[in-house]
């Protein structure tokens, strides 16, 4: 505040000038001076300054008579007494005579200024309270406590929406809504869908049952009627209103708790000792803090859900015994759980954030991490640990935004069971061949012992052609065997396209029986191969041989080979029968056959799996697509020749 008169009394006209013109005036206040108490007086009864800021000791007539002579003519406005002397009995005698403030000199200009502001202040304060009429006092202080309330709604709004315990937000939100609805009690309801029933989840008083026992029918209850009506409820009355056993109150308010147009719960303030109505503006105050609380125990449930939920992965990720591992887009570990720990023997410190490649070194494992990642689909293979000792099955899998997971599962006695199986097949296959042999050597001897009748004879035939088609089946599986054995370590550098057409050759006369149209593309510079020539011959061998039998006569075979990177690509498509859907991802097992295959041409089911061998032993990959009834392709990828490398 600035441009009020200030008288000020000093005998010192050192002092006198420099508080008027180097402090007062700058500081915008219109300065009178006078030299003593009597000079003082005169001025102060004649011109009514605002503030009198008067010196204790001066000669004449000190300060306190002055002052003293000012009350008696009445003078009303403030003054400030200015002293060196501090003593208590002094304070006490100016503060009785109507002192404003008090200041011991020599003090700071700064603090005589904040004494002016602040005495100039209260007094206006106390000259427009005096004058205000009392209606409007009454209306000031009831906009001030709305404020108030307010500013406690605000506050417990921020409060209750950024806590997730949901026990803390609901108590939180009925100790508010007693605070702000003068209530002596007040409480919350929520409502369980399941049973239509709502159970008292916070009270504040003592005497209410909060385990979640206590329920109320929705269908038959106060609260329950908030809930149906999604309408607030107002009870006022001079009797007790009984809201449930046992629990009488003179007066209630009960808001619905609404979220996504839905009551999930009622809070409610109650008065129960005294006769005492809830002011107007409660309902619209708790209607505010209703929403606010619906919001928070949204917040919290979700909050509570997703801590669940994450606590359930963690026990999973935790107790399964397959090595899970899952990497950001840029091969940072998200997760490495305990199992993939053991398997790589990672100790149990905590590897999030690092990269993959810093914390394992497996190459098999560093493979299916980088090779997945450029298709969307993942990628599969198996990975050997322990030396050798146990085998891990990998899943790889491509999560769009979140990154890689493998998930490595120990298929180590699964192998084992195959490898013992593999051998006693081997091993029965081998010791059927010379019984074979003696039953087809003996059928001839008895076509050659003397003449047979004609049903002799075709018994005969039968014997035969089924002898054949268990000696082919016997060397289908020992070949097996042995490519699963890999036993043919023999490598050589190979000429793929010369295999080919030796293949066509010997198996001209099948297609040529059906005349079916057979047609070789080979590029003029294929590389060469390194590798088996007998059991490539075997692997080119299968393949047309199947293109031939299912594809009907008159049927289209092509048989193409191309170069991919450094892969040589052989592909043998038909026009046959194809494979259902259902049946592709098994057609590479032993004995695996399709139903049609099954019903209509003969067969053992050990073809592809001798193709497929010789595939992997080689270092190449096989696949199929088919369309039922359109044909079939097969495609194998082969490593070109790396002199080199080998
Ligand atoms: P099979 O002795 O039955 O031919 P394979 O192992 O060679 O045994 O083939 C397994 C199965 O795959 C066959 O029974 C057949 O159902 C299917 N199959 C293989 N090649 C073809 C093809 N070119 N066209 C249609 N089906 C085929």
């Amino acid at each position: 505040m600035a441009g009020e008169r200030i008288l000020l009394v000093e005998d010192g006209a050192d002092v006198r000038h420099f508080l008027a013109e180097s402090v007062l005036q700058p500081a915008g206040y219109d300065v009178l001076t006078a030299a003593d108490g009597v000079e003082g007086f005169t001025l102060a009864r004649d011109l009514q300054p605002d503030l009198v800021i008067v010196d204790y000791l001066m000669p004449r007539q000190d300060g306190l008579e002055m002052l003293a002579a000012l009350r008696n003519a009445n003078f009303e406005r403030p003054i400030i007494l200015m002293t060196a002397e501090g003593s208590e009995a002094l304070a006490v005698h100016a503060l009785r005579l109507g002192v404003s403030d008090y200041l011991i000199k020599p003090f700071n200009p700064d603090d005589l200024l904040t004494a002016v502001d602040r005495v100039l202040r209260e007094h206006w304060t106390r000259q427009i309270t005096r004058n205000v009429p009392a209606q409007l006092l009454g209306a000031n202080l009831q906009m001030e406590l709305r404020l108030r309330e307010l500013d406690t709604l605000v506050e417990i709004g921020k409060r209750v929406t950024s806590l997730l315990d949901l026990q803390s937000v609901l108590n939180q939100v009925i100790g508010a809504a007693v605070h702000l609805s003068h209530a002596e009690h007040g409480m919350l309801l929520l409502l369980d869908e399941s049973t239509r029933e709502l159970y008292l989840y916070a009270s504040t008083d003592p005497a209410q049952d909060v385990t979640g026992a206590f329920r109320l029918p929705v269908a038959d209850s106060l609260a329950g009627r908030v809930v149906r009506t999604c309408r607030p409820l107002v009870l006022t009355s001079e009797d007790l209103h009984k809201i449930k056993t046992d629990y009488l109150v003179y007066s209630l308010v009960y808001v619905p708790l609404v979220l996504q147009q839905k009551v999930i719960g009622v809070l409610g303030v109650t008065n129960r000792e005294h006769r005492q109505e809830f002011e107007p503006h409660t309902l619209q105050l708790l209607s505010v803090l209703a929403d606010f609380t619906a919001i928070a125990i949204d917040n919290a449930r979700l909050y509570a859900a997703t801590e669940h939920e994450r606590d359930t992965l963690n026990t999973i990720m935790r107790d399964t015994e397959d090595a899970i591992i899952v990497v950001d887009p840029r091969d940072h570990i998200l997760l490495c759980n305990p199992a993939a720990c053991k398997v790589f023997n990672l100790g149990q410190e905590n590897y999030q954030g690092r990269l993959l490649s810093d914390v394992i070194q497996h190459q098999a494992v560093l493979g299916l991490f980088s090779k997945g990642g450029q298709g969307r689909r993942g990628r599969n293979g198996e990975i050997s640990v322990d030396n050798g000792q146990r085998t891990l099955n990998a899943q790889m899998s491509v999560v769009q935004g979140v990154g890689k997971i493998a998930v490595m599962q120990d298929i180590t006695y699964l192998k084992e069971l195959d490898r013992i199986k593999s051998e006693f097949v081997t091993t029965v296959s081998h010791d059927l061949r010379s019984p074979l042999t003696a039953i087809l050597s003996y059928v001839e001897l008895v076509e050659r012992s003397g003449p047979l009748n004609e049903a002799q004879a075709q018994f005969i035939g039968r014997i035969h052609t089924s002898v054949q088609s268990i000696t082919v089946l016997i060397s289908d599986l020992l070949e097996l065997g042995k490519i699963e054995a890999g036993f043919d370590k023999d490598r050589e550098p190979v000429q793929l396209d010369v295999i080919i057409r030796q293949v066509v050759e010997a198996q001209r006369q099948l297609w040529e029986a059906k005349e079916q149209d057979l047609l070789v593309q080979l590029p003029g510079d294929l590389p060469l191969l390194f590798g088996n020539p007998l059991r490539l011959r075997q692997m080119v061998s299968n393949l047309m041989e199947n293109a031939i039998k299912y594809t009907p006569a008159r049927g289209r075979i092509r048989v193409s080979v191309g170069m991919d990177s450094d892969f040589v690509v052989l592909r043998v498509a038909d026009t046959g029968i194809g494979i259902p859907q259902k049946d592709q991802p098994y057609i590479f097992d032993k004995f695996y056959r399709s139903d049609q295959a099954i019903d209509e041409f003969e067969g053992t089911g050990l073809g592809l799996s001798i193709v497929k061998g010789i595939v992997e032993q080689h270092g190449g990959r096989i696949w199929v697509d088919s369309h039922p009834g359109k044909g079939t392709v097969f495609t194998v990828m082969l490593p070109c020749y790396d002199q080199e490398s080998t």
